[in-house]
C-alpha cells in the first residue's frame, strides 16, 4: 500500500490554530489557549484557541445568520450547493499530503494509512454528498377533496456537531457532507486531541467560496464548549459521535429545546467464528478487525468467539499475526502501528490489560508499554477470556484482542448480544445460509460477514441500543438533517 503514497511532509508546521467563525480565524474571547501533543513522543506540537461559551455563542449565531431566510445560503440553487462540496473535495484532495501529515503527526496514526484511508473516504464522501444536493426531493401526495398535497424535505437548521479524535477529518466530512447537501449550517465542536487538520479543511471551505457562517469550527474542550453548543437554544439538531458516557449526555442536553438528535457511539462488537470458516482468512480478518487504527475504532471486533474445534489453532495464528505488527514512528514507511492518542487513553488501555491478567485470562503475547515514550502500546492477545470480565464489558478502545471458546451456536448467539452495544457484528463461515440467518439474529447496526471493518459511503451506519442513534452516511444520513413539511393547497 505504502509504495503509491508520496512522502509526508518533513517538519510540517501547523498553520491554523484559532477558531473558524464567520470565515474567519479568530482567537477564543478569553485569550486562552492549549496545548496540542504529539503522542509519539508526548512532546508540544503547538497551542490552540480554547474556545469557550462566549464563542459557541458568536459560533451559533453566525451560523443562525447564514440560515436566515434571505441569506445567500438559502437562497443559492441546490445545484450550486453541490458544486461548491465538490470544490471542496477538490482542494482536499489537492491537498492531500499536507492532511495526511497533520493527521499522522495530530492523532499518531502511520501516515500512509491517513492517505490512503483517511483522506481518500474523505474525498469520496464529500463527493458523493455533493451529487446529492440537487436530488434531494419530496413528493406529491393524493389525498381526499380538492387539494394540492405536497411534502418537502427541508433543511433542518443550524446544526451543532461534535466529532472525535480516532478519525478526525473522516468524522467531519461524515458529518459536513449530509449537512450541507441539505442546505443546513454548522457549528462543529472538534476533539481536542486533534483539531489541526479539520481547522485546514477550515480554510478550504473559505476557498471553495461557502458564504460565511455556513460552517463554522470550534476547538476547546467537551464540557466548556461541547457541552454549551449541544445545550444552545438556537442549535436545530446535533450529531455526535464519541463515548457512550457523553453520547447519554448530550441526548440529555438536546432535550431542553427537543434538537433533532443523532448520536454514533461506543462498541463491544462480537465477531462469531464457526469451525467450517477458512481459518487464515478469519484470523486475518479478525487481526484487521481488531488492530486497525490501533483498536480505535468504535467497531472494533473486541469479542472474538471461536468455536471449540478450531479455537487453539486460531489463538495460536491470531498470536503470531499479532507478533508481526510492527510499532514505530507513525511518519516511517512500513510502520503499521503508532501511538494511542493520548496519556488518558494510553493509562485506560493499560489498565484494563492489568484487569484482563489478573481476572485470569491468559496472556498470549503483548500487554505493556512499547519503548519508552509516547503512548505506544504491544498488540495484545487475551485467550481464555470469560464473558464476565472486564475486558468483556468495557470498550478498551486499544490494541487489545480477547478471544473466547464456544460449543454451542444458539447459545454464543446470546453471549454475543449480552452487551449494552449494537454497533457491530462479525461472522466467519463458509455455510452462507446459516451466516445469514445468524446476521439477522444479530442486534447490531452492521454486520459483517467473512469480512470486517467494510465502509462504503452509500451504505448506513450506526448502532443499535447503546451505540447511538440515527444513522450515518448514505441517503440514510440525509433524513437526518431535514424536516418534513407537508402543504395542503386548497384548489
Ligand atoms: P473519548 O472518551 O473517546 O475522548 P468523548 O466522548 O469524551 O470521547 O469525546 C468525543 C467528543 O465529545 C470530543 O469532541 C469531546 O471534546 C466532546 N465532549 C466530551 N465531553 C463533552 C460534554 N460534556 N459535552 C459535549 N461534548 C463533550
Amino acid at each position: 500500500m505504502s509504495d503509491k503514497v508520496p512522502p509526508p511532509i518533513k517538519n510540517i508546521q501547523v498553520k491554523f490554530k484559532q477558531l473558524f467563525i464567520n470565515n474567519e480565524f479568530v482567537d477564543a474571547q478569553s485569550g486562552k489557549k492549549f496545548e496540542v501533543i504529539n503522542p509519539a513522543n508526548g512532546e508540544v506540537v503547538c497551542q490552540v484557541a480554547e474556545g469557550e461559551e462566549a464563542d459557541v455563542n458568536i459560533a451559533v449565531n453566525a451560523a443562525v445568520a447564514a440560515f436566515d431566510r434571505k441569506s445567500p445560503w438559502r437562497k443559492m440553487d441546490a445545484s450550486d450547493r453541490g458544486q461548491l462540496l465538490y470544490k471542496l473535495a477538490d482542494l482536499i484532495e489537492k491537498h492531500r499530503v499536507e492532511l495526511a501529515t497533520l493527521e499522522s503527526l495530530d492523532n499518531g496514526k502511520p501516515y500512509h494509512i491517513a492517505y490512503m484511508a483517511d483522506l481518500h473516504l474523505c474525498i469520496k464522501c464529500l463527493r458523493y454528498y455533493a451529487g446529492w444536493a440537487d436530488k434531494i426531493q419530496g413528493k406529491v401526495v393524493p389525498v381526499d377533496g380538492n387539494f394540492l398535497t405536497y411534502v418537502r424535505h427541508e433543511p433542518v437548521g443550524v446544526c451543532a456537531q461534535i466529532i472525535p479524535w480516532n478519525f478526525p477529518l473522516l468524522m467531519a466530512c461524515w458529518k459536513l457532507g449530509p449537512a450541507l447537501a441539505t442546505g443546513c449550517t454548522v457549528v462543529m465542536k472538534l476533539a481536542e486531541q486533534t483539531p489541526f487538520t479539520a481547522l485546514f479543511v477550515a480554510n478550504l471551505i473559505k476557498e471553495a467560496g461557502f458564504p460565511k457562517g455556513v460552517v463554522n469550527m470550534l476547538t476547546g474542550f467537551g464540557p466548556e464548549c461541547g457541552a454549551p453548543l449541544a445545550k444552545h437554544p438556537k442549535c436545530d439538531k446535533v450529531a455526535f459521535t464519541g463515548s457512550t458516557e457523553v453520547g447519554k449526555l448530550i441526548q440529555g442536553y438536546a432535550a431542553e429545546n427537543m434538537k433533532r438528535v443523532t448520536l454514533e457511539c461506543g462498541g463491544k462488537s462480537p465477531v462469531i467464528v464457526l469451525k467450517d470458516c477458512d481459518i487464515d482468512q478469519a484470523v486475518d480478518i479478525c487481526h484487521v478487525g481488531l488492530f486497525f487504527n490501533h483498536g480505535q475504532c468504535c467497531t472494533a471486533g473486541s469479542r472474538i468467539f471461536v468455536e471449540a474445534p478450531i479455537y487453539e489453532q486460531f489463538v495460536k495464528k491470531a498470536k503470531a499475526k499479532a507478533m508481526g505488527i510492527k510499532l514505530g514512528n507513525p511518519m516511517e514507511k512500513g510502520t503499521d502501528q503508532g501511538p494511542q492518542v493520548d496519556n488518558e487513553q494510553f493509562e485506560k488501555i493499560l489498565d484494563l490489560i492489568e484487569s484482563g491478567k489478573k481476572e485470569g485470562a491468559k496472556l498470549e503475547t503483548g500487554g505493556k508499554r512499547f519503548g519508552d515514550k509516547g503512548y505506544f502500546i504491544e498488540p495484545t492477545v487475551f485467550s481464555n477470556v470469560k464473558d464476565d470480565m472486564r475486558i468483556s464489558k468495557e470498550e478498551i478502545f486499544g490494541p487489545v484482542m480477547s478471544i473466547f471458546k464456544f460449543e454451542d451456536l444458539d447459545e454464543v448467539i446470546d453471549r454475543a448480544n449480552e452487551t449494552m452495544y449494537g454497533l457491530a457484528a462479525g461472522v466467519m463461515t463458509n455455510d452462507h445460509k446459516r451466516a445469514i440467518q445468524i446476521s439477522n439474529d444479530l442486534r447490531a447496526g452492521t454486520v459483517w460477514v467473512n469480512c470486517y471493518n467494510v465502509f462504503d459511503i452509500r451504505a448506513p451506519f450506526g448502532g443499535f441500543k447503546m451505540s447511538g442513534v440515527g444513522r450515518e452516511l448514505g441517503e440514510y444520513a440525509l433524513q437526518n438533517y431535514t424536516e418534513v413539511k407537508t402543504v395542503y393547497n386548497a384548489l
